[in-house]
């Protein structure tokens, strides 16, 4: 992303400082230190009323997927959006709860549910469970049928598209582990038909993450939808069809299609169809919705200029936002607030204070810094706080939610003794 641009509802003061709706960066570290993450709720919004403005009248169910940002600050504004959740544990679910979430427009996808989280969200009144091979249908049936209970399910069906991503994200080709292969769903979906504890309900797929095209979306409603006439030729009807998440957000310099031209291409595929036009049309994005609104506010701790490389060693660090270090990710780095003093032009790279080589933010950013300067890394809504852990004992960082001049703290930093908390001294006999 170059410099000056910003993500909706990023934006400069008149000093030159990042802003987020109405708050600086500066205020926001003030306030709560950093390394911070810090959401604007007015992006979130804006994302998911994009994609609600695009099915227009059509019956849909936007389910976000919890695990791209799953802090219950944020699901309490998606829920009161009237958003579903797609949610890969039951811990997600029991958050979507406490967010005051409803679990009744839930979807549980996942490969390896275990009896106890199968028996939670039937106990919970999940909406659907989407079912990741043959060994997990037989185990939902066995679960329902003693709990005298009838499980709402669809078949997550692997299509075999590529989806042209980053092979860590790419979900939908035969040799992941995601989902059923589509030709061997047949019979399966027969069998549970017949079982008097499942309910079949829809046709689940999902084929990958950061997405910069459409066509393999499209691809994969064909896949369903040739599937979805296969079952109704054997008398088996939808209730719905899931089209999955995983349309591509802006890092640098992707061009990701619109909200807009993602739904159109689903429902260029599925509106053409008789047999669906009445049914409604789930979706399950995560980065989407949260990637965008999402910064992390870093300090700049030390500059270490060198001959061949030069360091800018920030407060942030990969056990904060891990996306760069796990997939080489790039992702924008703006200043946010200048610190006084003299002024170094380098090609930095951004490091954080972890004992790894692999521990760094960015590679070869061209930026004025001082020591004190305040950096954020933008896009950092998803995958970031989320896939956070404690490495090198350091506390997870503060986040807050931005809405126009007023600041939520929605999670505090941890503070440090409640690393060791869980933790004991072997007992002396
Ligand atoms: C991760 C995931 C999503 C969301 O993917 P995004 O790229 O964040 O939109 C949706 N569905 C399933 C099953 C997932 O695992």
């Amino acid at each position: 992303m170059p410099q000056s641009e910003l993500p909706p509802f990023f934006s400069r003061n008149d000093v030159g400082d990042l802003q987020i709706e109405q708050v600086s960066a500066g205020e926001i570290v003030e306030h709560f230190d950093s390394p911070t993450y810090v959401y604007s709720r007015a992006a979130i919004e804006s994302a998911f009323n994009a994609l609600t403005a695009a099915f227009g009248e059509r019956a849909h169910r936007i389910c976000y997927a919890v695990k791209a940002n799953s802090n219950i600050g944020i699901l309490n504004v998606l829920a009161r959006l009237g958003a579903g959740f797609d949610i890969v544990s039951y811990g997600e679910l029991a958050r979507v709860m406490a967010a005051g979430g409803d679990p009744g427009r839930c979807v549980f996808s996942g490969v390896g549910k275990s009896a106890d989280e199968i028996r939670g969200a039937l106990e919970a009144g999940i909406g659907c469970l989407n079912v990741e091979s043959e060994a997990e249908l037989q185990r939902i049936a066995d679960i329902a049928a003693a709990m005298q209970q009838i499980a709402p399910i669809s078949l997550r069906v692997n299509p075999d598209v590529d989806a042209r991503t980053h092979p860590y994200i790419s979900t939908g080709l035969k040799d992941n582990k995601f989902g059923i292969a589509i030709d061997e769903a047949l019979p399966l979906y027969e069998w549970a038909h017949a079982h008097p504890a499942l309910e079949v309900t829809g046709i689940d797929c999902h084929i990958g993450s950061q997405l910069t095209d459409v066509s393999p979306f499209r691809d994969a409603a064909e896949r369903v939808m040739n599937l979805a006439h296969r079952l109704a030729e054997r008398g088996i009807t939808l209730q719905h069809l899931d089209l999955g998440g995983g349309l591509g957000i802006r890092y640098t310099d992707e061009t990701p299609p619109a909200a807009a031209d993602w739904i159109e291409a689903i429902r260029s595929v599925v509106d053409a169809d008789p047999l669906a036009r009445e049914l409604p049309i789930w979706i399950e994005p995560g980065r989407f919705i949260a990637g965008p609104a999402g910064a992390l506010l870093t300090r700049v701790e030390y500059l270490k200029p060198g001959e061949h490389k030069s360091f800018a060693i920030v407060d942030a660090a990969m056990n904060d936002l891990m996306r760069p270090a796990l997939y080489g990710s790039d992702m924008a780095i703006v200043l946010a607030g200048q610190a006084p003093g003299d002024r170094d032009m380098d090609t930095w790279e951004i490091v954080g204070p972890i004992c790894e080589t692999g521990d760094f933010l960015g590679h070869g950013r061209a930026l004025e810094l001082a020591q004190g300067d305040l950096l954020a890394v933008l896009g950092a809504g998803a995958y970031g706080f989320s896939m956070a852990s404690n490495y090198n004992t350091r506390p997870r960082a503060a986040e807050v939610l931005v809405d126009g001049h007023t600041v939520h703290e929605i999670r505090r930093r941890e503070p440090l003794d409640s690393l060791w908390a869980l933790e004991q001294l072997p007992v002396a006999d």
